[in-house]
């Protein structure tokens, strides 16, 4: 063997451009994380090699025990972190455990209820592009016009209405605590399944700093890689004995084939971190610097869907700067600051254009910056889109960006 750089300067290359890169801007992608050097040595490892289809003591090839132990450690550390009796930890990514999810608990054509992608709710919730809104037959909530959370009678309304065999919670861009145990009692109501999607929030639940659904959903289903800080993957919880066989079996073999060993090992690893004490620490940072993000902009202008945030993102509207998400985004990226264009509520331009963009904590907050630089970092965000234009102002910022960066390096022990 030959490392990276003799065997494949050209792969080497782009792999030292997109380490500059995230050294080089700050991350406030909510669902993006930088993992442990731990995570990435158990994803670059020679488990890699090994084909493992089926489960620990029940695999289709030989010389799995190793693995075993892996997929063991991954599983007892899901269970024993959220307080659940079961833990599939096989799914490639967070789509694919709510595929599994899905295929355990529904039939082809069922009526689901979900929250609609343009109010914060995931593709997989039920967008007719993705294979949640092709082959089932969704309904959605949103949040209520007025007070930009989800009006939880509305939710009862239309479950009512629907009558689904499951309702789905969780979002991809709600800044607000989602009262999970209410929403099983909506589901038990109409004699649904609840599915929670928590793969923003899991780290906040790891810790305590969200409600939990484990107590109150038939499944969780989670990614590992945003507020967690694993690697790119997902898992699926259950305390349902006969639920959680439907998973197993949804998983491997209905829906993939050989499980990536090397990133249930990076799994078992974060969910080991995740456990301690430290972590517990970082999660009330992200927490306590999504609120000083919030204020920071808010002091600059901006309006926060909703008024503010209860967790690790704010959602931000950006009409009184009048400039589009799309157009924010690459402006604040010329000036350092990494965010993804977003709709808000009662959203007038196109899910490609957008009146918002979508900014969070986790990554920052785990490079080391503090409550007071998040709120500097707001500042920034709203003295950018205020002054699209002004060359002058843009570099101002840029050179505080770069001061911030420079105070918080990112992965110094990596050199390549
Ligand atoms: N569920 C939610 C709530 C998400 O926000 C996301 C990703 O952003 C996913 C599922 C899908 O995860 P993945 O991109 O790993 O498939």
């Amino acid at each position: 063997l030959t490392y990276l750089p003799e065997a494949d300067p050209a792969v080497a290359d782009a792999l030292r451009q997109e380490l500059a890169r995230e050294r080089g801007s700050v991350e406030l992608i909510a669902s993006e994380n930088f993992t442990s050097p731990a995570v990435l040595e158990a994803v670059g490892s020679v488990l890699t090699n090994k084909y493992a289809e089926g489960y620990p003591r029940k695999r289709y090839y030989g010389g799995c025990e190793k693995v075993d132990i892996v997929e063991d450690l991954a599983r007892d550390r899901a269970c024993a972190l959220f307080g659940a009796g079961f833990a599939n930890v096989q799914p490639h990514c967070g789509a694919n455990a709510n595929f599994g999810a899905y295929t355990a608990l529904l039939e082809l054509g069922d009526t689901v209820l979900g929250m609609s992608l343009d109010q914060g709710g995931h593709l997989t919730h039920g967008s007719p592009v993705n294979f949640s809104g092709r082959y089932y037959n969704f309904a959605s909530y949103g949040v209520d016009p007025e007070t930009e959370t989800i009006n939880y009678d509305e939710v009862e309304r239309i479950a009512k209405e629907v009558r689904p065999k499951l309702i789905v919670g969780g979002a991809s861009a709600y800044p607000r605590i989602i009262d999970f145990e209410r929403m099983a009692a909506i589901a038990k109501e109409v004699d649904a399944y609840f599915m929670v999607d928590m793969a923003h929030i899991a780290g906040l639940v790891a810790t305590g700093a969200h409600p939990s659904p484990v107590p109150h959903a038939d499944v969780t289903t989670s990614t590992s890689h945003k507020t967690l800080r694993g690697p790119r993957g997902g898992f699926i919880l259950s305390n349902d004995e006969d639920i959680a066989k439907k998973i197993d079996k949804a998983v491997f073999p209905g829906a993939q084939g050989g499980p990536l060993m090397h990133v249930i090992a990076g799994k078992a690893v974060a969910f080991g971190e995740a456990a301690q004490p430290a972590y517990k620490e970082y999660i009330d940072h992200v927490v306590e610097n999504a609120r000083t993000l919030g204020a920071g902009m808010m002091d600059g202008g901006l309006r926060l869907v909703s008024g503010g945030t209860d967790n690790h993102l704010c959602l931000v509207d950006l009409t009184a700067a009048d400039v589009t998400g799309k157009d924010a985004e690459k402006l604040l990226e010329s000036v350092g600051l990494t965010v993804n264009k977003n709709s808000i509520p009662n959203e007038t331009r196109s899910p490609f254009v957008t009146s918002g963009i979508r900014v969070g904590s986790a990554a920052a907050t785990t490079r080391g910056f503090t409550a007071d630089d998040f709120y500097e970092v707001g500042q920034l965000i709203a003295r950018t889109v205020f002054n699209a234009n002004d060359e002058s102002t843009l570099a101002d910022v840029r050179k505080q960006v770069e001061t911030l960066l420079a105070a918080h390096p990112l992965y110094p022990e990596l050199n390549y």
